[in-house]
């Protein structure tokens, strides 16, 4: 599904990725987590092809196609979903209607016919139901004015819709709640299935009491650093991240 090798990247002429190897499998749910600017953002931010992140070295395969050969756009396509920290607000712009081209841009790649307004409605519908969510956030501009917790809930709405063969979620730092938290995590538990992958990027472990991620690694100065099952989570809440790295604990 994923493999990444060597990768090097770097930010306003910095390196920050150091040489970072991971792979993930299909169904796999992996975490990483690691002290605060170890890089996890900047790794979601490259797979996503930002501006101002520039890879210096190695490789990703995205089902065996380079990565870096694809535009964000037709990365989106393909079935990769990444949801941000901070995700972009888009005054003017309708929720619905955003998803909706979204939706259909993805459709149209895979050549699938484009979904008509009602058939878009009732998928709308029944994701919403399965999620437990309801519509209010739909009526809204995308992420405008959102709350951590909304915005949470409206990434998880669009991974609903979108359907993605890996979808890569890092989680803000601070200010989720124990909702927001378990709200990511009921969705990742119901949009989990044996072809879709995900990736959640973390700072809790908390958050792994509710997601039951396959394995765990540790990202520390750029790249991981050790690996292993759930159980590496929970060495990392007793002991933090200095045993591993070598320096104060995190
Ligand atoms: P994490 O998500 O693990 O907390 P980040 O990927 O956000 O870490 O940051 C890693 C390092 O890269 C930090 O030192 C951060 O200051 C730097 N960095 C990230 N993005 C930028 C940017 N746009 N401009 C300058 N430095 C950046
Ligand atoms: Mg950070
Ligand atoms: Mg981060």
């Amino acid at each position: 599904m994923l493999t990444i090798k060597g990768l090097k990247a770097s930010v306003a002429g910095r390196e920050i990725l150091t040489g970072l190897d991971l792979e993930v499998g299909p169904g796999e749910v992996h975490a990483i987590m690691g002290p605060n600017g170890s890089g996890k953002s900047t790794l979601s931010y490259v797979l996503s092809g930002r501006d101002g992140y520039e890879v210096t070295g190695g490789e990703v395969r995205f089902e065996g196609e380079d990565l870096f050969d694809l535009e964000p756009e037709e990365r989106a396509q393909r079935g990769l979903f990444l949801a941000f920290q901070y995700p972009v607000e888009l005054p003017g712009v309708n929720n619905t209607y955003f998803l909706k081209a979204a939706l259909n841009a993805g459709r149209k790649a895979r050549g699938e016919t484009a979904l008509d307004s009602v058939s878009f409605m009732r998928l709308m519908k029944e994701r919403l139901k399965v999620l437990h969510l309801d519509d209010t956030l739909l009526k809204r501009d995308v992420n405008a004015g959102f709350s951590g917790g909304e915005k949470k809930r409206n990434e998880i709405f669009q991974m609903a819709m979108l359907e993605p063969k890996l979808a890569i979620l890092d989680e803000t730092d601070s200010g989720l709640d124990i909702d927001a938290l378990r709200l990511v995590a009921d969705g990742v538990n119901t949009l989990r299935n044996p072809q879709r992958s995900m990736i959640v990027v973390t700072h809790y472990q908390r958050l792994l009491d509710y997601i039951q991620p396959d394995y765990v690694h540790v990202l520390a100065k750029g790249r991981i650093i050790r690996s292993g099952g759930k159980e590496l989570a929970l060495e990392l809440e007793e002991k933090g991240y200095g045993w591993i790295t070598g320096e104060e604990a995190a």
